[in-house]
């Protein structure tokens, strides 16, 4: 009797996850069809691109640039990409086009397409980067990827080691006190600057001229994108998330990548 309220419960709360969702998604083509001026960001990975096991092997579906550079026209520019990778990477994802964007979590931004990147962050101290090549070299398998404004230490394929690893990085906060922090992500370990998150990096874009006054509408799929979510909505807009490693099928506003593109494609902006 007990299990059968508690299953009720859930698929209650599931249910009001899923109508949630989906009603966000109306409300944003709403707000699209009613002409009121949106802002959009977007995350990369696992949100217009499918995750691949490393982030070079990723695919980039035909027509991903033309689609995000025509929306970007329509919203007059008001479109940026905020990403865990460093901009070039956007870049090379993303060419012949460049957009707005911020990179490492905000560490890099570029406030316009035509703009050149700054990093707003010192390089990492150059004993911490030994200290993470050991941790590598140590637990084999983990794959350290420096970003330069941060370093990401990716996990994918060797899932069994991601408490040591975790452990490990954790260990090592106390020795560079008020330097770094850590960010998971999907199957990654994020070593970041102090200060920069990607809801920092949201806000410092709402607070340029391009995306000041519109409503900013968040796309993203992994625990790191909460934060921009949270920024949107504190500025009035809000975040749709993703299904995928992170968010269910229930809670989220789209099954995957190829559920955003599709809307991405047909919604109505003109702005
Ligand atoms: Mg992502």
């Amino acid at each position: 009797m007990q299990q059968l309220k508690k299953n009720e419960i859930f698929h209650g709360t599931e249910r009001v996850r899923r109508e949630c969702a989906i009603e966000l998604r109306s409300k944003v083509e709403q707000l699209v069809a009613e002409k009121k001026p949106i802002a959009l960001f977007l995350d990369i990975d696992g949100t217009l691109l499918d995750v691949a096991l490393t982030p070079s092997a990723v695919h980039v579906p035909p027509n991903l640039a033309e689609l995000l550079g025509a929306l970007s026209e329509h919203l007059a520019g008001a479109l940026a990409i905020i990403t865990g990778r460093p901009i070039a990477e956007a870049d090379h994802l993303l060419k012949p086009l460049k957009f707005a964007a911020a990179g490492v979590h905000g560490a890099e931004m570029r406030v316009s397409p035509a703009g050149s990147v700054e990093r707003l962050t010192p390089a990492l101290e150059p004993g911490l980067h030994d200290d993470l090549k050991s941790i590598a070299a140590d637990l084999p398998g983990i794959v350290m990827e420096d970003k330069g404004a941060g370093i990401a230490m990716h996990y994918r394929v060797v899932p069994e080691l991601r408490d040591s690893l975790l452990a490990t990085l954790e260990a090592l906060v106390p020795k560079y006190p008020s330097h770094f922090t850590l960010c998971e992500g999907r199957k990654v370990v994020e070593i970041l600057p102090v200060g920069f998150t990607k809801g920092q990096a949201l806000r410092n874009f709402a607070a340029l001229p391009t995306f000041a006054n519109r409503i900013p509408v968040m796309i993203g799929d992994d625990i790191a994108d909460m934060e921009a979510f949270r920024a949107a909505e504190s500025l009035g807009g809000c975040g749709m998330k993703v299904a995928g490693e992170n968010f269910t099928k229930a809670e989220a506003s789209f099954s995957g990548p190829a559920d955003v593109l599709n809307w991405l494609r047909r919604l109505p902006v003109d702005q």
